[in-house]
């Protein structure tokens, strides 16, 4: 099927499981598999779904499958676990949660694992990294290690982690190339410049001529020529 251009309308009308499609998203894709689909569900709610997610059937309707699945999931439990809560501390963050943000974990008196999902993706996180919860919060204590921002900037709680892409090359660290963590913006600047310090060096020698030739031409507009 072809995806681009009149292709996507030849959608509408068509089923993906509990969808079907309605629309096609007026708003410019990066690329044509990313094109936004409008949906509507089997239970009557609007979805606004990525084309490639509704092909490769990852998303199959509005959310609400998933929950009946972990509804029943959660039934079966409720049988085998009498104790099982309704919410829990989560032994790591301290926060209550409700039981759907903790996986199912048989080995537990109440079914539950102790840490919540949140809390065991971050771990997974920096494991990828290679460094330790205590190295992350060391780092992260002051912020960001360029523009010294206490947030993320990424809509996240966590500070992406900066590594040597020239030691680990991919998304992942050995641990002795990570240098800091940074914000979103500062990250992806400094990915920019390639992690280059000359063309840095550069981009400030080209901003202070920069300020110096306005400065200069507020003066006499005709230094600028
Ligand atoms: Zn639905
Ligand atoms: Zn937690
Ligand atoms: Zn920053
Ligand atoms: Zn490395």
């Amino acid at each position: 099927m072809s995806v681009n251009g009149a292709g996507v309308n030849e959608l509408i009308g068509q089923r993906f499981d509990r969808l079907t499609v309605i629309g096609v998203s007026g708003e410019k894709p990066k690329r044509p598999s990313c094109q936004r689909i409008i949906c509507r569900c089997d239970c009557g709610a609007d979805k606004v779904v990525r084309l490639d997610h509704l092909q490769s059937g990852n998303t199959r309707s509005c959310g609400c499958l998933r929950i009946e699945v972990f509804a029943q999931h959660l039934a079966r439990r409720r049988a085998a676990f009498p104790a099982l809560p309704g919410m829990k501390i989560c032994r790591k963050c301290k926060q209550e949660k409700p039981v759907v943000d903790f996986k199912f974990f048989s080995g537990a008196h109440d079914g539950l694992s102790s840490w919540c999902r949140e809390c065991h993706r971050v771990e997974r996180w920096l494991r990828e990294f290679g460094i330790t919860p205590a190295r992350y919060a060391e780092m992260a204590v002051n912020g960001c290690n360029i523009c010294g921002s206490m947030t993320s900037g990424s809509g996240k709680e966590v500070f992406p982690i900066d590594h040597d892409r020239s030691c680990c090359p991919g998304d992942r660290s050995c641990g002795k190339c990570v240098r800091g963590v940074l914000c979103s913006p500062c990250n992806t600047s400094l990915g920019g410049f390639r992690d280059n310090p000359t063309l840095l060096y550069n981009a400030i020698t080209y901003l202070e001529a920069w300020r110096e030739r306005n400065a200069a031409s507020r003066m006499d507009p005709n230094a600028l020529a």
